[in-house]
């Protein structure tokens, strides 16, 4: 009966290969740590094709950090007007949400997975704040361009929350809270922007260094990085009054409003690290945050 055999010696080889996994998960399982909330400063695209101080600093943060089960990522990259969304997409897309660069980065892909039991999971921390899940976008270049040094092998679950842009800083620092939870869980909150982001006020010629090239940049980045070490989180929600440089530094808030998320995903006790600080481009503030 060589149908029967091949039946019984197929059922055997799956019961042996599933005890196989069984053993190689229990072997590889660790133990869930919480996994801190950063903010990252990520410039331009073009920082995913160099080997520069802000991108070998991407490679040792990593590793610093070790492997979190999942990523939920806040990008400057991805606004939405009165809702805020999160992505549940199985295999999320690279977008390459820009113009004008080279043939390289558009080839760039991060094929990660996507994490949509922590995304729904997500959307219900934000329920009451009204927010939907979505299959309408992927990774947009705020979030892989940084992930590609981050977590080069691309094979930890990644996730996108949207900024709802109609709101204010006390909403962006009130979700930022919400999903701090997750963090329990060994998510990794990366909220991704520039404190200093004016793009019709760099200085293309500038080199990278830990000084701006213009006041307003300088002083806006050092009045936040102030409120930061004192934890005043009313003073950096209300950033336009934090500062005079606030005018041109955050002239649009789009890459601002990361900072909050990742600011209110912090807990009491934790103080911000500086991983990472200077400028880019004269203005570009590449200034890295992280919390516990
Ligand atoms: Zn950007």
């Amino acid at each position: 009966m060589p149908y029967n055999r091949r039946h019984i010696m197929s059922a055997t080889l799956s019961a042996t290969l599933t005890t196989l996994t069984g053993f190689a998960a229990a072997a590889t399982k660790r133990p869930i740590v919480r996994m801190p909330s950063i903010f990252v400063g990520h410039g331009s695209p073009m920082n995913a094709l160099q080997n520069n101080a802000f991108t070998r600093t991407l490679d040792k943060w990593g590793k610093s950090i070790g492997q979190p089960t999942a990523i939920l990522v806040v990008s400057a990259h991805w606004l939405t007007q009165n809702e805020t969304k999160v992505t549940v997409d199985v295999h999320p897309k690279t977008i390459h949400d820009f113009g004008g660069f080279p043939k390289a980065l558009f080839d760039m892909q991060y094929p990660a997975p996507g994490a949509p039991e922590f995304a729904h999971q997500a959307a219900n921390l934000l329920a009451s704040l009204g927010a939907k899940p979505s299959q309408d976008w992927g990774l947009d270049h705020g979030a892989w361009t940084v992930l590609h040094f981050l977590y080069p092998k691309a094979d930890i679950p990644v996730f996108q929350v949207s900024i709802d842009y109609a709101q204010g800083g006390d909403y962006h620092l009130a979700v930022g809270k919400a999903l701090s939870a997750l963090r329990d869980q060994g998510v990794l909150i990366l909220a991704s922007g520039n404190v200093v982001h004016n793009l019709r006020h760099v200085d293309r010629n500038a080199s990278d260094g830990l000084m701006a090239s213009r006041p307003w940049a300088q002083s806006f980045d050092s009045a936040v990085k102030a409120a930061l070490l004192t934890n005043d989180a009313k003073a950096l929600a209300d950033y336009e009054r934090l500062d005079a440089g606030a005018q041109l530094a955050a002239q649009t808030p789009d890459h601002y409003w990361p900072l909050l998320y990742a600011l209110g995903a912090a807990r009491d006790g934790e103080a911000p690290q500086f991983i990472f600080e200077g400028f880019q481009l004269g203005t570009l503030s590449m200034r890295c945050v992280q919390w516990g």
